[in-house]
């Protein structure tokens, strides 16, 4: 063993150091803008990075295939009862890597192989792990997808129960990755119901927004609900998955272990129980208010500069933003605004009439910038400093002017 092995720390690798530092560096001096990102705490950055990385655990907490697991049960006791508090549902499991793996795990529980899921088109702001053919899901199951109405750019619940009705899905999914608005989490399960479907809603999205009652709660409506640990509850890598009804529990269970997954990451474990305990605190609930509302204003803001608001606006911490009035691809402005310091996503709007790689659309989200500590007002730059990068992509000397006054922002708000 090399000297210092136990007490080095990253000095011992200056490779590796060096583009760590300079991550940090990039969320430092830049705005993180990327909805499916968050500014995690110290508290959660330590758990997740704490000695529980050297224990190797499988099954469920209590019931444990090897030795040595009574901090390890504790731990993961700790992070299930925290989530059964902040979301008020009776079973939770926290392992899921990922939020794709909750999927696939509740997929492989739940259904037989070939079986029909009535999910949200990608193209209309579903998520890929919900069974786009390049997925395994996708080969697994046969995939009939939704749309939102042309008109409202909503989720139209007329053509989900006509195909329903047509389809006869085993499982409804609901939720997605760039979808702003509410959805009629009653109105879906009266859906399935009616054709004896399984209602899913993914809430990766808003999962901070429910937990703090600033969005409907699907927990009432759904037979199982996934999320992602580390979006809006702004805490560690990973995924969850809750439900109400015993009778589901060993299913999904094995769904996700050993279905869809080996030993657990319980440095994540401990990161999601981290960020659970923040999430019971009243300041969770000042933080989701503020988020919520910063996404309003610079969506109300980015409008003043011309782009087009998907649906008109946003119920959630995310937005979908057409650049289509400024005749601008999402892919340009993207790489633009980067070069502004502002991370933003290039994405597909509904209807897109243009590619993935170069699609009409912007998502943006105030998860990170609120966690920082931004506000109205600096919401409110931060539309400025898009719109004159949007006004001049090309403008070297203006994206470089640009960027030292986000620099100047965040110096202002400094993190870690
Ligand atoms: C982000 C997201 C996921 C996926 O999460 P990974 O952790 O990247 O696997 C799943 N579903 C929805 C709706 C998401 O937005």
């Amino acid at each position: 063993m090399h000297e210092g092995y136990f007490s080095a720390g990253l000095d011992a690798d200056p490779e590796l150091a060096e583009a760590i530092g300079g991550e940090l560096r990039r969320q430092r001096e830049g705005i993180e803008l990327i909805a499916s990102e968050n500014l995690v705490s110290r508290c959660v950055l330590e758990a997740q990075g704490s000695v529980l990385t050297n224990k190797t655990v499988e099954g469920a907490a209590y019931r444990r295939y090897y030795g040595g697991a009574q901090y390890a049960d504790a731990i993961e006791a700790l992070a299930i009862d925290r989530a059964r508090r902040l979301f008020g549902c009776r079973f939770v499991n926290v392992q899921p890597h990922s939020g794709s793996n909750a999927n696939a795990g509740v997929f492989l529980g739940l259904l037989k192989l070939g079986d029909t899921i009535l999910s949200m088109d990608v193209a209309a702001g579903g998520h890929i792990s919900h069974g786009h053919p390049a997925t395994l899901t996708g080969r697994d199951y046969r995939i009939v997808a939704y749309g939102v109405n042309r008109e409202t750019e909503r989720i139209d619940l007329d053509e989900v129960r006509a195909l329903a009705h047509q389809h006869r899905p085993r499982m409804i999914v609901a939720g997605g990755s760039a979808y702003p608005r509410v959805i009629d989490f009653a109105a879906l399960r009266a859906i399935a119901d009616a054709v004896d479907a399984y209602l899913m809603v993914d809430m990766a999205h808003v999962a901070g927004l429910v937990a703090t009652g600033l969005y409907p709660d699907p927990l009432p409506h759904a037979h199982v609900v996934t999320t992602t640990t580390y979006k809006s509850l702004r805490g560690a890598r990973g995924g969850m998955v809750l439900w109400n009804d015993e009778g589901l529990s060993a299913r999904i269970n094995a769904g996700v272990f050993p279905g869809v997954q080996g030993s657990v990451m319980l440095h994540a474990v401990a990161g999601k129980a981290a960020c659970l305990g923040e999430a019971l605190q009243p300041a969770f609930v000042a933080y989701q208010r503020s988020a919520l509302e910063n996404a309003r204003v610079l969506a109300d803001a980015l409008a003043a500069h011309r782009l087009r608001i998907v649906t008109g606006g946003t119920d959630a911490t995310l937005l979908l933003a057409d650049l289509t009035p400024l005749g601008l691809s999402g892919d340009i402005a993207a790489k633009a605004l980067e070069r502004a310091g502002l991370a933003v996503n290039k994405n597909l709007i509904p209807f897109d009439p243009h590619p993935p790689e170069a699609p009409s659309g912007l998502r943006l989200s105030s998860n990170a910038g609120t966690a920082r500590g931004f506000g109205v007002a600096e919401f409110e730059r931060i539309a400025g400093f898009i719109g004159r990068v949007l006004a001049a992509p090309d403008d070297e000397m203006e994206i470089t002017a640009i960027r030292n006054d986000v620099r100047t922002l965040c110096a202002a708000w400094p993190i870690y």
